[in-house]
């Protein structure tokens, strides 16, 4: 069978968009390099590395439309496939290069915390000088849930924290905020768009733990984090979904911290706790179909299962909860295994 829609990736992302896609009737078949990624046990995978141009090219041919499911693709790669990419290698490399995104995001005019290029060791020395201690430098490539960053204190921190993040890298400010929050927004074709309400994320050891909606911040709040969100699909002319993660302070005003041109694990409660989840709507706005529904359908609570915590889990599946596995072995420290989500009665706001 023809597949309509390839997807770029094997992870729990690609496997959670190829079950909402075969619930809207559209077949999927995922491109990765592993031997049995996890979204292939629920679609037909071919396994080829996404340098292979043949292999690429092959396979393209088979889909009448092509998505990624995470960012770390050389966009050079996805020439063969450029005219069926929603979204397109544009959105794709900014988010590669964490330089190149802070430059986009300047010239979006949207808040961002002070922030520097780093090309050399003198330039993490001027940080200090720029930034003031402390301050963050992250790598620009490959950099994810906290890894290839380092927080400098001192001057004393520059050497290690260039063994880190090395000669391709940024500087930034370090941010007080008093919490985190994602925006999930979804653009069509037709340049049409949703957002859903704004997320509350919690990190532990620096990688998402638990989302809550609503988010502890004013109506206010929310709704410039959804204007700078759309401010940012827009001008990216991004097909499908989108995220925003920003810093807020204190009082109330917000800084973006980065981007992911894709679904994300902050958007996950919107399996249960919204009208339409994001891997529908992402699959509606990549096919070429009008969006469902964002409206969230309650408080939410959505907690990651990180590591061995799923091995519990998998022998007392949980009842009061939604409950996803990921089918992923093994449950190794730091691996994400599935997650849990609560819907609850809206409570009024106070
Ligand atoms: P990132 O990989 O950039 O999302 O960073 C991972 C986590 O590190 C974020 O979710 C924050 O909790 C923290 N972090 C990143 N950048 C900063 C910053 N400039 N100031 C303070 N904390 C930060």
């Amino acid at each position: 069978m023809t597949a309509l829609l390839g997807i770029l990736g094997g992870g729990q992302l690609g496997r959670m968009m190829a079950l909402s896609a075969a619930k809207l009737g559209v077949s999927c078949s995922i491109f990765a390099p592993e031997d049995v990624p996890c979204a292939a046990q629920v679609a037909p995978h071919v396994q080829a590395s996404y340098e292979d141009q043949e292999a690429l090219s092959q396979w393209a041919q088979t889909c009448q439309v092509i998505t990624f499911e995470f960012e770390n693709i050389a966009t050079d790669c996805l020439s063969v496939c450029a005219d069926k990419l929603f979204p397109s290698a544009n959105s794709l490399k900014y988010a590669q290069h964490r330089g190149l995104e802070k430059e986009f995001l300047s010239s979006c005019h949207v808040p961002l915390a002070r922030w520097m290029m780093i090309n050399s060791m003198d330039d993490l020395r001027e940080a200090g000088n720029k930034l003031g201690f402390p301050f963050v430098t992250k790598t620009c490539r490959f950099g994810y849930d906290g890894k290839g960053q380092y927080v400098v204190h001192g001057p004393e921190d520059i050497d290690a924290a260039f063994s880190v993040v090395g000669a391709d890298a940024v500087a930034e400010e370090f941010v007080s905020f008093v919490r985190e929050i994602s925006v999930v927004a979804v653009f069509d074709r037709e340049g049409h768009f949703k957002t859903y309400d704004a997320c509350e994320n919690i990190h532990r050891n620096q990688m998402l733990d638990q989302t809550i909606l609503p988010a502890q911040i004013s109506a206010a709040t929310e709704e410039l984090a959804k204007k700078h969100a759309v401010t940012i699909g827009k001008a990216l002319g991004h097909v499908g979904v989108l995220t925003t993660e920003f810093f807020v302070l204190k009082d109330g005003s917000l800084a973006v911290n980065e981007i992911a041109p894709r679904v994300h694990n902050s958007g996950h409660w919107t399996m249960e706790g919204a009208a339409t989840s994001q891997f529908e709507n992402h699959v509606r706005a990549v096919m070429g179909w009008p969006l469902g529904d964002v409206t969230r359908l309650g408080d939410i609570d959505m907690r990651n299962i990180i590591g061995p915590d799923m091995d519990h889990l998998r022998q007392n599946p949980p009842t009061k909860w939604s409950f996803h596995d990921y089918g992923k072995s093994p449950s190794l420290p730091g691996r994400k295994m599935g997650h849990l989500t609560k819907v609850s009665a809206a409570q009024p706001s106070s």
